[in-house]
């Protein structure tokens, strides 16, 4: 378990196709962070040689369901612990997490408390077409249209009550993911400049 008080994490979520990943980027890049996108994490451990996980993994993926808490947990904090022990990074974008309340109360007693949620809003209409256009080339096996599908479900019935518990908490900063990418990343800045004000104070 780490002290909320050393280790920031801020949960960033948002349909799939909402730009996460590519704002996560952005903030890596200005603000220092430490990116750990669920996916990601998941999707390396699937191609992992020897992984007693791989098959259940690209089954979760292909169906866009949500791939067991316990092994993205232990992927994350392992992560975690990496960045801490070799770079002394302590400050978190934890992208694509949680998408189930159970991830989120085990992650918050576990592992760390967040700081707050970025949510990035945005229309299914823009999600699906922004997915199939990044299909074209992303060589993902859940970027077609019935994944896509899958993905959004998964999205309004078990993510999205992770939103609104947050938001009853009032932990929740919401974007508007409808705009380009840069109009996106100036609303982004303006939150994270706040924020991260108010935690240096
Ligand atoms: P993403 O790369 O964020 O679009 O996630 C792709 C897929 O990975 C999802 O549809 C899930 O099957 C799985 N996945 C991503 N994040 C999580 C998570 N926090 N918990 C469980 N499964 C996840």
């Amino acid at each position: 378990m780490f002290d909320h008080n050393d280790v920031f994490v801020i949960f960033v979520l948002g349909g799939p196709g909402s730009g996460k990943g590519t704002q996560c980027a952005n903030i890596k890049n200005d603000y220092g962070f430490v990116h750990l996108s669920a996916g990601d994490l998941l999707r390396e451990e699937q191609q992992r040689e020897g992984s007693e996980f791989k098959e259940l993994i690209q089954t979760c993926i292909r169906e866009g369901k949500i791939v067991p808490m316990e092994v993205t947990i232990a992927l994350l904090e392992k992560s975690m612990q990496e960045a801490i022990d070799t770079d002394g990074k302590k400050r978190f974008l934890v992208d694509g997490f949680p998408r189930k309340m159970d991830q989120a109360i085990k992650f918050e007693k576990m592992v760390v408390e967040s700081q707050f949620t970025l949510y990035f809003e945005c229309s299914e209409e823009t999600l699906v077409t922004r997915l199939l256009k990044r299909g074209e080339s992303s060589g993902r096996i859940d970027d077609n249209i019935e994944s896509i599908k899958k993905r959004f479900q998964t999205f309004k019935d078990t993510s999205f009550p992770v939103i609104e518990y947050y938001e009853e908490k009032s932990k929740v900063r919401k974007i508007n993911a409808e705009q380009d990418r840069e109009s996106v990343y100036i609303d982004v800045q303006k939150i994270l400049d706040i924020s991260l004000q108010r935690s240096d104070a």
